[in-house]
């Protein structure tokens, strides 16, 4: 069911024209509005994500692991030259987990991760807040489920089961056995002599390795919007993704007294909201822009389904959704050649106005007050916000303890020492959660890469950044870049990570098998990707119009080759193909 939701969802964005349709007025009208909220917040915003801050300085308390017990103690590594992991993952989420999966199945044996938390899993070692769970739809979401011999408890998986997912894909791979947990790679540095990276980390390490594979996820360094005061707040207060379970209570049984306040309505608030409804004495939100929040058909696996899956099935499916968007695409090509490209656009545009007045008539249906309803309502594209699936978070501004705090666009922009300040008023809370989001793809987030002839890897991309598939970037051999920028973009990540990890582990096959030491992608293969990704950037201007976010770099303009491959996944998969079946047209290998 929520499969055929989904494909409807996408088919918003094609170019199919509705018999009943309003006339172009009425459509006129609501962009023109769409682009007045969009002003409206960018007047009030520094430029681009100025108006975020790390979690350091006076706020730096709250960077600190809640869920390890102990810092633990241990002997720095120093690995001498002779003595070299093969594969050192930069990251223990899904990406090195995946990857890792395919480099044992292709006889590689010593694979170090290097982590900041106290286990793998990334995403879903840090995200644990109340209802945290993946709007992916898990049989597809949750990677190596043939491998694994394991099917999902839930159409649509909640964090735990995510979390000991990755943790048994970590055991059955043996990747605990060189881990290396609560440890943060400060610089990756390329030895020409060795033909090694050189790796040191905030432990005093000093490791090597002949391949590096930066695994850090997408949205890893947790931010804090930038507000006056915020060091003065006399309450507690923690970000999403450090939640104090020994101050809420394992079930928030100790919020029953508690006055909370929560500044953001992102992805993470919207998980976390209903939650906090049910079990605080007073909930405020405080809300900058509303999310679009869509129904969410969720439901147990049944056995009966899943004793009849035959091995294989999830590969298969994967293939299934690929050819999909090949006919999708198909589709497209061909309805192109009917219609203008401005034709296109607006039928494109109507669509996804009608879908986003039909999540506007659900709040109408649901919530009470007029008011409330009116200041949760997006005014923008679908999709210019990661769109968000929920049942329970509409209602939930039907109980009496919980309030929204309509900032219309502003933010907070103050906090006292009792609370956030909006428009005079100092809300009075006992705890401040900051659900305020992460840093975006950053590929070398908290960690300095330097590759040949002393090159770092940050002034090479400030004339913009130069990979070839994402993946590979020329002068830094022996490095893999995933889920990156010049990536292509899937609303399920594991299906592009899958992608990318198969790939590299093909390339260090390649170069073991060939007896090959290095491997580089040439300067021309890196060039051509860099051109491919340009001539699918920009086509529309939907990037300038929507509302300032992550997915448009906060409404600030860019350069067209500093995002992702917008060619599609289909093809972003062909382009992979023709690579390895030429690779020595593509890299350059060096071997003794
Ligand atoms: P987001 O970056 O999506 O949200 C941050 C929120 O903070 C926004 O609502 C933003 O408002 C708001 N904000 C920032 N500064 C202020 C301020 N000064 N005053 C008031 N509000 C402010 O972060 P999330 O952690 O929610 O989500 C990050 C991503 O993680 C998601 O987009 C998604 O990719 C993933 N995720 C997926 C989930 C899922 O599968 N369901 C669940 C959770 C996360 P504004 O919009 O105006 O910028």
């Amino acid at each position: 069911m929520a499969e055929e939701k989904q494909d409807k969802f996408v088919m918003n964005f094609e170019a199919t024209e509705r018999p009943d349709r309003p006339p172009q007025g009425y459509y006129d009208s609501i962009k023109a509005k769409f682009a007045e909220q969009r002003e409206l917040r960018l007047g009030y915003r520094p430029p681009g994500t100025e108006m975020y801050r790390d979690l350091d300085g006076a706020m730096a308390d709250l960077a600190r692991d809640p869920y390890a017990d102990d810092w633990v103690g241990r002997d720095a590594i120093v690995d001498s030259k002779d003595d070299v992991v093969d594969v050192l993952f930069i990251g223990g989420g899904f990406s090195a987990l995946l990857t890792s999966a395919r480099l044992r199945e292709q006889g590689v044996e010593s694979i170090r991760i290097v982590e900041r938390g106290a286990d793998v899993g990334g995403t879903w070692y840090w995200n644990r807040y109340p209802g945290v769970a993946c709007d992916v739809v898990a049989y597809d979401y949750l990677p190596l489920l043939d491998e694994m011999n394991y099917v999902p408890t839930r159409h649509y998986a909640q964090g735990p089961e995510i979390f000991a997912h990755c943790q048994a894909i970590a055991t059955k791979y043996d990747l605990y056995d060189l881990a290396v947990f609560q440890t943060t790679v400060t610089s990756t540095v390329w030895d020409e002599e060795s033909e090694q990276w050189h790796i040191t980390t905030d432990r005093g390490d000093s490791m090597r390795a002949k391949f590096v594979v930066c695994a850090n996820g997408t949205l890893a360094k947790p931010r804090l919007a930038r507000i006056d005061g915020m060091e003065k707040f006399s309450g507690h207060s923690f970000h999403t993704s450090r939640w104090d379970y020994d101050l809420t209570g394992p079930d928030l049984e100790n919020l029953g007294n508690v006055r909370v306040g929560i500044i953001g309505t992102g992805a993470s608030a919207v998980q976390i909201i209903p939650n906090l409804g049910k079990h605080a004495k007073s909930v405020h939100v405080f809300q900058r822009t509303p999310s679009s929040i869509d129904i969410r058909d969720d439901w147990e696996t049944k056995d009966e389904w899943a004793s009849k899956l035959e091995d294989g099935w999830q590969s298969r499916r994967r293939a299934k959704i690929v050819s999909k968007l090949r006919e999708q695409a198909e589709r497209k090509a061909t309805l192109r050649g009917g219609i203008t490209r401005e034709e296109k656009i607006r039928r494109q545009e109507n669509n996804n106005i009608d879908a986003m007045m039909r999540i506007h008539k659900r709040i109408d249906d649901t919530v009470e007050d007029e008011a409330t309803a009116d200041a949760l309502k997006p005014w923008y594209m679908l999709m210019c916000k990661r769109p968000c699936f929920h049942n329970e978070y509409l209602p939930t501004f039907n109980r009496p303890n919980v309030h929204l705090v309509d900032t219309q666009g502003e933010g907070i922009t103050e906090i006292g020492t009792s609370g956030p300040i909006f428009a005079g008023v100092e809300y009075e809370v006992d705890l401040l959660i900051y659900a305020t989001g992460f840093e975006v793809q950053q590929t070398g987030i908290y960690n300095r890469i330097v590759g040949e002839h002393g090159v770092d890897l940050d002034e090479k991309y400030d004339e913009g950044i130069r990979t070839m598939l994402g993946i590979h970037t020329a002068g830094f051999p022996n490095l893999f870049i995933m889920g990156g920028y010049q990536a292509s973009f899937q609303f399920n990540l594991t299906d592009l990570l899958q992608v990318q990890g198969d790939h590299i582990a093909n390339c260090v096959a390649h170069a073991r098998a060939e007896g090959y030491d290095t491997i580089d992608v040439t300067p021309e293969a890196e060039e051509w990707w860099v051109q491919e990704v340009i001539a699918y950037r920009g086509t529309t201007t939907r990037n300038q119009e929507c509302t300032p976010g992550y997915y448009n770099f906060e409404g600030q303009e860019n350069r067209r080759q500093d995002g992702n491959y917008n060619g599609g996944f289909p093809a972003y998969i062909d382009h992979i193909a023709a690579v390895e079946a030429d690779m020595d047209s593509r890299f350059v290998f060096t071997s003794g």
